[in-house]
């Protein structure tokens, strides 16, 4: 099935990003936030991540004012998914607000339409099953920065069919990335193997086994990651860092995922990392 209209919904951090790219590879798009101004904010930064691009000439002025002109937006999803062949959830991390918004998509977005959740660690199993189409509800996780980064884990929920996989693996190369497919599991891949490493990095923090740019230092030179464990949490946010381990440790029952006590104190401290300026490292505001 051709896909060429796409409804983002959720217009911050990643929906941006995902609107971003749809729009730069030829798809309209309507951005569906439930704040005017989250909608404003993320057509904004679409802005000044095409006006980056077209800085550093991998764009042309005529192709970022193209791809801005295929962006609409919206705050109502029974107007903004009415009539797309895919909708990509990307709301906050909240299982109770993503299967609301997947009952609304299944009632107001076409029959035909794919719904596609860009979910870290909710089961799109459990998200399908409050649609009427779980064969049609698959898992786009992209990751960040959107318009950077080359993968987009594809998860199959229990009930995905194969055209719904094969279609998200199509849109996803169309979009320049590339799909990699796994199965409905906590954490999935990417978040299963990442997530006990950082928080390994932090208990070796705790015990007072090295500081925390020694212990980033040796992930970096020693092992060629690009940066260091305690860096990328920083990044990704010591909230979510906290909360994925959490699903993990409690869907999966196994102790080698308890959150390193460490890591709690600094999210109840409000140390979120980049995002708050502090986190295992310091950032200018
Ligand atoms: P965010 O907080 O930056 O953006 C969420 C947006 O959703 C906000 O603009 C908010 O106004 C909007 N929203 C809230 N309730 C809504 C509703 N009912 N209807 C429509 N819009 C609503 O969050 P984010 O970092 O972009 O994360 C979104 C999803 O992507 C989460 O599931 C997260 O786990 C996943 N994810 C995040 C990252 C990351 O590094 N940030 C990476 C991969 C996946």
């Amino acid at each position: 099935m051709p896909i060429s209209k796409v409804a983002v919904v959720g217009g911050g951090t990643m929906g941006n990003g995902i609107a971003h790219v749809c729009a730069a590879s030829g798809l309209e798009v309507v951005m569906i936030d439930v704040a005017q101004d989250a909608l404003d904010r993320g057509v904004a930064t679409i802005e000044r991540n095409l006006g980056r691009q077209l800085a550093k000439e991998r764009i042309t002025e005529a192709e970022m004012q193209a791809a801005l002109g295929r962006i609409a937006t919206s705050t109502a999803i029974a107007d903004g998914a009415a009539d797309v062949d895919i909708v990509i959830e990307a709301v906050p991390e909240k299982a109770e607000l993503k299967y609301s918004i997947f009952e609304a998509l299944d009632e107001h977005a076409p029959d035909h339409a794919i719904l596609a959740s860009n979910t870290s660690s909710i089961s799109i199993t459990e998200i399908a099953a409050r649609t009427g189409r779980p064969e049609q509800v698959i898992g786009m996780h992209f990751m960040n920065p959107v318009p950077v980064m080359k993968l987009v884990e594809i998860v199959r929920g229990l009930a995905t069919d194969d055209a719904t996989a094969q279609a998200t693996h199509e849109l996803s190369e169309a979009l320049g990335k590339t799909p990699v497919e796994v199965n409905d599991f906590p954490g999935f891949v990417s978040n299963r193997v990442l997530m006990p490493m950082i928080n390994e990095a932090v208990f070796a923090l705790m015990e007072g086994v090295a500081d925390a740019e020694a212990i980033d230092q040796v992930m970096k030179l020693g092992m060629a990651h690009p940066m260091g464990p305690l860096t990328l949490a920083d990044l990704i946010g010591l909230d979510t860092c906290l909360n994925i381990l959490e699903v993990l440790h409690r869907e999966l029952g196994d102790d080698r995922y308890r959150p390193c006590p460490l890591l709690r104190k600094y999210v109840a401290a409000g140390w979120l990392g980049r995002k708050s300026g502090r986190g295992f490292h310091r950032y200018d505001p």
